[in-house]
């Protein structure tokens, strides 16, 4: 039943191309050693190291999330994808400034008011200017007064929005966010339009195959070498009840790429199909399970608070007994803990299995991202999870949880109200988390958890 080929009356708009979505993507760029990781770390913060030591997996300093005046945003520290070879960096940052001025929403340009302008950055400037994205120019290493006078010379560079700063203290860096995450949108602002599925993927595990299998026509070029295939278009699907977009990330320019750019060009890609789509639909080899990589991407999907599938492809090409896929379901669950609340499925977008399937459950986790409980019902349950196990004490004090609500987030968000919001522990707060899973169909979705003062 799940098999595309019986549903030969497929029809989709392909060529609907849809204007660029909104994506939150902030791009620091600039020379090497200019403190671009500088900032990019405390703009990430400890929050995310926390995270991520959990998670057991070594941490990329490629892209973050950071969050600013009640705005989550991704950053991205193109620094982390130069390696330092002498003759190529020049290039490698050309052509990740025009990647980011194509992909991101704003750009955060740094400069080094120690060694002043130099002939790269001119150039660079020039770029940036030409384009029309937002540029920041942050002049960084700012650290005191004399060389607050010497950073004068940047404003000849020629961007209005100029800020002086030193990332290695802080300051400064709070003016310039608060101007950059002008461009960023609210957590608050609500769904709207149709649902924006992402087909997300490392190069080679079938995203394009996937798209063109349900797309239904073969309007691009699949081919065996990673990432040969075409651009990235929204496409919009309509049928058996279902009207969503595809935002796809295979493929990459018509420009050629060279080796170094290319797997800069596929990150930012991916992070912005992620940024743009309520659902990811995260493709893994069969073959080779989880990757470090594939371990990123969830992450990103997870803390921009996406909708998530797995699908597991090339189930073809596995040996399967019984217990195969089920025994791959609980290894695959450990490594993604702790947030494995999250339905996978195992397709072979080769045999055309399960194709449909893959699409009724990304629908299926859409609606359970907007699901809204009613407070009544809310704290009927949560309320009595809370009695059964109340939050343990700590040094003395006891946390009451009085009552509930569901914030109105574009994504499921509880605050309980309590005295001793600071008491709370991690713990508890899984507790409450899993109680909420238990009792309403929050699959694929990740949850926020928050305790207010009451
Ligand atoms: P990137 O190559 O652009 O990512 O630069 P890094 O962040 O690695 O920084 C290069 C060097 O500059 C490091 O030694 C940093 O400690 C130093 N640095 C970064 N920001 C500042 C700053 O605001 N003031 C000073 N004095 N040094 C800084
Ligand atoms: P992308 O780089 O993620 O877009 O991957 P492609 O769609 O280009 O697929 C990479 C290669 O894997 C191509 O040779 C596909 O024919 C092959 N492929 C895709 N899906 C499957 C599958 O389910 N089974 C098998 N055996 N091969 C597949």
């Amino acid at each position: 039943r799940s098999i595309m080929g019986s549903h030969p009356g497929l029809t989709i708009k392909p060529s609907t191309i849809f204007d660029i979505m909104n994506n939150n993507i902030v791009a620091i760029v600039g020379r090497p050693n200019v403190g671009k990781s500088t900032l990019y770390n405390r703009l990430i913060g400890e929050r995310q190291a926390i995270i991520d030591d959990i998670s057991g997996v070594t941490r990329d300093r490629q892209y973050g999330t950071s969050f600013w005046n009640g705005k989550t945003f991704t950053v991205v520290d193109t620094g982390g994808f130069v390696k330092n070879s002498e003759d190529v960096f020049e290039s490698a940052i050309r052509s990740q400034v025009n990647i980011a001025i194509e992909e991101a929403r704003v750009i955060v340009f740094m400069v080094d008011v120690t060694t002043g302008i130099t002939d790269l950055d001119e150039e660079v400037a020039g770029m940036l200017r030409r384009s029309d994205k937002p540029v920041y120019l942050a002049v960084n290493k700012v650290d005191n007064h004399n060389r607050l006078i010497e950073a004068n010379e940047f404003w000849s560079l020629g961007f209005e929005n100029t800020f002086f700063l030193s990332s290695i203290t802080g300051s400064g860096s709070g003016e310039l966010l608060d101007a950059v995450v002008e461009h960023i949108e609210e957590d608050t602002e609500t769904n709207n339009g149709l649902p924006k599925f992402a087909i997300v993927g490392q190069p080679n595990v079938g995203k394009s195959s996937l798209t063109n299998a349900l797309l239904g026509e073969d309007r691009n070029i699949v081919t065996d070498i990673a990432g040969t295939t075409r651009d990235s278009i929204h496409s919009r699907y309509t049928k058996y009840d279902m009207d969503f977009l595809l935002i796809d990330t295979a493929g990459i320019r018509k420009k050629s790429r060279v080796a170094e750019d290319l797997e800069f060009y596929s990150v930012m890609r991916a992070i912005k199909a992620i940024e743009e789509a309520d659902v990811c639909l995260m493709m893994i080899d069969a073959q080779t399970g989880v990757e470090a990589q594939d371990m990123s991407i969830l992450r990103l999907a997870q803390r921009r608070n996406k909708g998530v599938v797995i699908l597991v492809n090339k189930w073809d090409l596995v040996d399967k007994e019984t217990n195969t896929a089920r025994d791959y379901e609980a290894e695959l669950k450990k490594r993604i803990a702790p947030f494995n609340d999250i339905p996978v499925l195992f397709i072979s977008v080769h045999d055309k299995q399960r194709i449909f399937k893959a699409v009724e459950e990304a629908m299926r986790v859409y609606e359970n991202r907007n699901r809204k409980i009613k407070t009544s019902q809310l704290n009927e349950v949560m309320l009595e999870a809370i009695e059964r196990y109340p939050p343990p004490s700590h040094r003395g004090r006891f946390v009451k949880i009085k009552y509930v609500t569901q914030l109105p987030t574009y994504y499921p968000a509880f605050a309980f109200f309590c005295n001793n919001p600071k008491h709370v522990k991690e713990n508890y707060k899984h507790y409450l988390e899993n109680q909420l899973r238990k009792q309403f169909d929050f699959s694929g979705v990740p949850i926020g958890i928050f305790f207010r003062q009451k």
